[in-house]
């Protein structure tokens, strides 16, 4: 009898093959000797453990395992995922989905040159930060305005600029915990600022932060709970109030409304999200905000307000830290050209057109992709039907809207390794597990997605 190992390709033999062949164009021939080894020495383990099944010498069938293996292994760790949750500012989805012309004003600031740090018309070296300081002049009514890498560090560079080794005064009903590691004590810690807890969890007067003024007082922090309200007996101070007693004593007032919106999402059923502009309306020196919340841009933390805390911020060696890069600002450029046009310009932001779309509109997909997928197999049903979907972003749970989802069902197979198989077949999908049942919310699938929802759910269920 013939001895089956001897049947084996050689690791040369496997390269000369037209499928590794090909491969060989597109990738570095260490890399793809190495998937041949790899195919061999498991085809071998095989056949002395007698599995012998037909092919599993053959160069051909091997080769093409050795091409397969290469693809799954440099596949891309990030991927696409088509967001049927129904939470808009999905965090671990990336946060805001960028315009069109946001997200080509990044790729071109990727592919080629532009004018970063240099003014064009006197060929002198500029400050990056010009390009979006005037858009936020214009849109906030601010003296100036700056870019860092996010929220959470435009706050501690502005605490460490503006009172490191001195006081900040917080209402304790506002010491929040938001997205698990942005917490103000912290983050004041890592400032260098010392802060200084006023009044208790659920009720903070104006008398209070008055009577903890002290000449290590240098500025008063507001921060909006953004994930959560205290109800009840409670009452916190107007900031109209704040800006009158900080002025009194020559300090700053500092307002961190976290998401940043700059249009009144009001008109939506979201209330309570406070404006930058109006903030800075009422006389807060500062106000700080997340370019990737409601205002739908790149990730990016703004600070805006009076130019010289401004350009004392920008002086601060970790302003260099913070800094953003040319893909962030030429994104979050567009993005607030969009809002300085106005109108129906609006629209073209992504998170504008999901809270837009009509009820009606979310209806008729719902039932479609239903429809779609219970004429497809006898295995699935498939109901479409209303339910709520979510802001997100570290907002409440009650910053809502209705929506429709469609309820799946596939007989045999439990909701979790339903779920599984959206996450990881293409297009990759992540649904809304509720209540042990499988939705995919039709508010966040943007309308171009639908199609490759459908092929997405079908690919599921006939993975079983
Ligand atoms: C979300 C949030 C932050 C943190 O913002 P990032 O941009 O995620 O760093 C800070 N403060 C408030 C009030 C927030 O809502």
């Amino acid at each position: 009898m013939s001895n089956p190992l001897r049947s084996l390709p050689s690791v040369h033999d496997l390269l000369e093959t037209p499928a590794l062949r090909e491969v060989l164009l597109s990738h570095g021939q260490d890399r793809v000797a190495a998937a041949a080894r790899a195919v061999i020495a498991e085809s071998r383990r095989q056949l002395l453990a007698g599995n012998s099944a037909a092919g599993q010498a053959e160069i051909g069938v091997l080769a093409q395992r050795a091409a397969e293996q290469l693809a799954t292994e440099l596949q891309p760790r990030l991927r696409e995922v088509i967001n049927a949750t129904g939470v808009i500012l999905h965090t671990n989805l990336g946060r805001a989905p960028m315009a069109e012309e946001a997200a080509n004003a990044a790729q071109s600031a990727a592919r080629g040159y532009l004018n970063l740090e240099l003014d064009l018309e006197t060929g002198s070296r500029s400050n990056r930060q010009d390009a979006v300081r005037g858009w936020l002049r214009q849109l906030l009514g601010a003296e100036s305005g700056t870019v860092v890498n996010n929220n959470a560090a435009a706050t501690v560079l502005t605490l460490r600029a503006l009172a490191r080794d001195r006081e900040v005064l917080v209402s304790r009903g506002e010491l929040v915990e938001i997205g698990g590691s942005f917490r103000i004590p912290e983050i004041m810690a890592v400032s260098g600022a010392r802060l200084r807890e006023v009044g208790t969890t659920n009720i903070t007067r104006i008398s209070d932060f008055a009577a903890a003024i002290t000449a290590e007082a240098a500025a008063l922090l507001r921060v909006h709970t953004s994930n959560y309200r205290v109800i009840g007996h409670a009452e916190t101070p107007t900031l109209a109030e704040r800006v009158r007693l900080a002025r009194q004593h020559g300090l700053l007032m500092i307002d961190d409304v976290g998401s940043g919106a700059l249009l009144d999402f009001q008109t939506w059923g979201l209330s309570g999200e406070p404006q930058p502009r109006e903030s800075l309306a009422a006389g807060a020196d500062l106000v700080l905000f997340s370019g990737d919340k409601l205002l739908g841009g790149p990730q990016c933390g703004l600070i805006a307000g009076r130019a010289e805390l401004i350009s004392r911020i920008e002086r601060d060696p970790l302003m260099r830290a913070f800094r953003v890069d040319k893909m962030t600002l030429a994104a979050l450029e567009a993005t607030l050209r969009i809002y300085a046009a106005g109108g129906p310009a609006l629209s073209r932001l992504p998170l504008v057109q999901m809270v837009q779309t009509p009820l009606a509109v979310l209806q008729a997909r719902a039932e479609w992709l239903a429809d779609a997928l219970r004429t497809y197999s006898h295995v699935v049903s498939a109901e479409a039907k209303q339910d709520v979907a979510f802001m997100g972003g570290g907002s409440l749970p009650s910053q809502s809207m209705p929506t429709w989802v469609v309820a799946v069902k596939v007989s045999g197979v439990s909701e979790s390794e339903l779920a599984r198989r959206l996450r990881t077949r293409r297009p990759e999908v992540m649904p809304r597990v509720q209540e042990g049942q499988l939705l995919l919310d039709l508010r966040t699938v943007m309308e171009s997605q639908l199609e490759s929802l459908r092929q997405a759910c079908y690919a599921a269920v006939a993975a079983g």
